[in-house]
């Protein structure tokens, strides 16, 4: 399908895109990739009639080290964060979970910032973002913030942005050595996206884990941080019986999807078993 028409602006600073966003205020859509935002407006889920095009401007694109910090411009595409070779040394598993989005055209348009915005269910960098604690620069008219990636995902394809900003950046501290992580998914057959994906941050100390981040895609409307798994496995040696145990819980409390793809059963399981096996490559 086509399109509803549009006016189109191209600014080159955040401050213009700021003003646009505030003259045009609810017609108005940021456009960054386009890999999630036109297929919608293609199928007219989506009918915004401005689109403010933000790849001209500067500053929102690459990645680079501060402080014992990445910093990742909002508009860094998979397929860089995937080939960076700060990224791949630094905090690896944002390379793994990157080669694990769609497929080449998708990684090469898509940016980490669209998606996290977007907020799909079935988005794979809202797992990896929870499991590292990240923290997003968002800018807008009432100035600069930063908010936990913990606290930016409210509901379905919403998130904690307001119509009038912008997400920056977005922060990941860099672990500490004897921390390791795995990002796994079972891919959608059609789209590549995630049925289920989990990604574990694991802090080990000889066989003991010190400290466990899990973090889930596509089981909920939401993607969450599994707090109950992470709660059975700190401070408890890295058995493959503790490890089994603890991913029982990765579905506990949370409210499952169920839709033609997978039923709230198939899911549930989903999550328990790529939850063990995420947690076991992360310990090995
Ligand atoms: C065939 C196909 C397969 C895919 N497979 C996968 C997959 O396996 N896993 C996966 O995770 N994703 C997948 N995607 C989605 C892809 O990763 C998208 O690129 C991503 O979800 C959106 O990023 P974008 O830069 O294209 O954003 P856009 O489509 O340009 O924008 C998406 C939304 O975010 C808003 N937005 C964008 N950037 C910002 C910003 N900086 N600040 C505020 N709002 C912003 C836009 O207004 C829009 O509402 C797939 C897409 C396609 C077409």
């Amino acid at each position: 399908m086509i399109a509803s028409s549009f006016e189109y602006f191209a600014p080159t600073s955040v401050d213009e895109a700021l003003a646009l966003l505030s003259e045009h205020g609810d017609d108005a859509k940021i456009l960054a990739g386009g890999h999630s935002l036109i297929p919608a407006m293609k199928l007219r889920l989506a009918e915004p009639a401005v689109l403010i095009d933000i790849q001209r401007v500067e500053g929102l694109k690459g990645v680079s080290e501060s402080d014992g910090t990445l910093v990742i411009g909002a508009l860094t595409t998979h397929h860089e964060l995937e080939s960076s070779n700060l990224v791949n040394q630094k905090v690896p598993i944002l390379a793994q979970t990157a080669g694990e989005i769609g497929d080449v055209q998708v990684r090469n348009k898509g940016t980490i910032g669209g998606s996290l915005s977007h907020a799909d269910p079935a988005a794979d960098w809202p797992a990896t973002i929870l499991a590292l604690d990240a923290d997003l620069k968002i800018v807008g008219s009432g100035g600069e913030r930063v908010i936990k990636a913990t606290d930016f995902f409210e509901e379905l394809y919403t998130t904690a942005l307001e119509a009038d900003e912008i997400l920056t950046e977005v922060h990941v501290a860099v672990p500490a050595e004897n921390t390791t992580g795995s990002y796994l998914k079972l891919h959608q057959v059609a789209s590549g996206f995630a049925l289920t994906g989990v990604a574990v941050v694991l802090t080990k100390s000889g066989d003991i884990c010190e400290n466990i981040a899990v973090g889930i895609t596509g089981v909920s409307d939401v993607p969450y941080r599994a707090s109950e798994v992470e709660s059975a496995l700190a401070g408890r040696a890295l058995t493959a019986d503790n490890i089994a145990a603890a991913a029982e819980k990765a579905a506990d409390g949370v409210d499952i999807l169920e839709d033609i793809h997978a039923s709230e059963a198939y899911r549930s399981n989903l999550a328990k078993v790529y939850t063990r096996r995420a947690i076991e490559g992360a310990a090995s």
